[in-house]
């Protein structure tokens, strides 16, 4: 299968030119083996350095790309984060003209980065579907201790191989689909939004994403019997969801509460009492999507908010250094600052809340959820992911505050819920 993405930059409907990088992606059976005459169809040149994950660069389903340099950086606890990065670019020759990311999700995000930081293109090579951002413009750090998006850029070209993706560990197919039902809660908390402000939403962008999360939802548990069709089509989920951000520009079609939810637990703030969960993103975020699920469905219960809504009220400073510790302060504050809520009214909330529950009711229930999650393997609680169930309300509560983003989940501060 390839998906021609070039088509998707350009003018669109919605009046905005949405600006598209990757050229195009290729998700096929053996595909490594043809690297170099697709590079040199696409007109790909220059010397290449090729980034592994140690077991990337081990996996005899792995074909190893030619390439001038290769960089190996060790699986075991890799993260994209201000070392990582440090250490590609420490050791990459100032010579090299072209980045191949080759391995997981955090090899690309670390690769983007650099890629950005020299000035030189890069092209993806996933090794699992176990994440959404292969193709993404923005690269999901996590920079000194905090988890931020920082605009780095997209692959020029994606080559997936189902010979490895069909073959990878099915917890990094099962974390995949658990980031990537995340946006049913995500395109959830984007239309509540506009609903709430009037924030843009592009119909294209959201259909795009609606469509990926619905391929993966339908295909995901044939991947149990190692069916590729299956595979191609979670891939194509995937990349899709990750072409839609680069269309955006930014995460809002793909990251919502649900995100917010395992950001806040991968920054292991004071609040959170020392919790250090070894879980994928998408594991995090598949426990996320149940949560929010849950507490979406409860609000949806409520007929009429009128008697329930409050006036907007600012972070307390004192909170926010209580609650993330002196080493995450300065960038929680600052991300708090400009606080997205203000924008909303309790007349606003009073208006939009039958559409909110109407939109509330195209989400498909925590049981629906969890069955999926159940049949597939994923984790589908916290104390799944090494995260105490007790500490359940302080992330329903206090995950919003991660990320400057309008979501249900922060509207709740404007609501007297018990
Ligand atoms: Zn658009
Ligand atoms: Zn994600």
């Amino acid at each position: 299968m390839r998906i021609d993405s070039g088509k998707y930059g350009g003018l669109c409907k919605c009046g905005k030119e949405h600006h598209m990088a990757t050229r195009t992606c290729i998700i096929e059976s053996g595909i490594l083996k043809r690297l170099d005459e697709i590079l040199e169809q696409e007109g790909i040149d220059g010397k290449r350095c090729a980034v592994y994950g140690s077991n990337t660069w081990s996996n005899p389903l792995f074909t190893h790309p030619k390439a001038e340099q290769e960089i190996i950086l060790q699986s075991e606890g890799l993260h994209a984060d201000e070392n990582s990065t440090a250490e590609v670019l420490r050791q990459l020759d100032s010579n090299v003209e072209l980045l191949l990311a080759c391995g997981s999700g955090s090899i690309h995000d670390t690769v983007r980065y650099c890629a950005a930081e020299r000035g030189i293109p890069f092209v993806a090579l996933p090794t699992a579907a176990s994440v959404d951002g292969f193709c993404s413009a923005v690269a999901a750090m996590t920079w000194k201790g905090y988890k931020k998006t920082i605009n780095a850029v997209a692959p020029l070209i994606v080559v997936a191989d189902l010979d490895v993706i069909s073959r990878a560990p099915a917890y990094l197919t099962a974390s995949g689909v658990g980031d990537v039902l995340g946006k049913f809660i995500a395109l959830s908390d984007w239309r509540i939004a506009h609903e709430l402000t009037g924030e843009a939403v592009c119909p294209v962008i959201y259909d795009i994403m609606k469509d990926a999360v619905a391929k993966i939802w339908d295909s995901c548990l044939d991947t149990l019997d190692g069916d590729v069709d299956a595979f191609e089509s979670v891939m194509y989920g995937l990349l899709m969801s990750g072409l839609a951000m680069q269309m955006m520009g930014n995460s809002r079609p793909a990251s919502g509460a649900e995100h917010h939810i395992s950001h806040l637990i991968e920054m292991r703030p004071d609040g959170l009492g020392g919790v250090n969960s070894p879980a994928l993103h998408g594991e995090k975020v598949g426990v996320g999507t149940l949560i929010a699920s849950r507490v979406y469905h409860q609000m949806a219960e409520i007929e009429d908010i009128s008697d329930l809504v409050k006036g907007y009220e600012p972070l307390d400073d004192g909170w926010i250094r209580s609650f993330y510790g002196e080493r995450l302060y300065p960038t929680a504050v600052e991300e708090n600052r400009n606080d997205c809520l203000a924008a909303v009214t309790p007349e606003a909330i009073v208006k939009a809340w039958p559409k909110i529950r109407e939109i509330i009711a195209e989400i498909p229930s925590e049981e629906e959820i969890y069955e999926k999650f159940e049949k597939l393997g994923a984790k589908r609680s916290l104390s799944d992911i090494g995260v105490p169930e007790e500490l359940l309300p302080v992330l329903v509560q206090h995950s919003p505050s991660v990320r400057n983003r309008l979501t249900l989940m922060r509207t709740r501060r404007m609501l007297k819920l018990s």
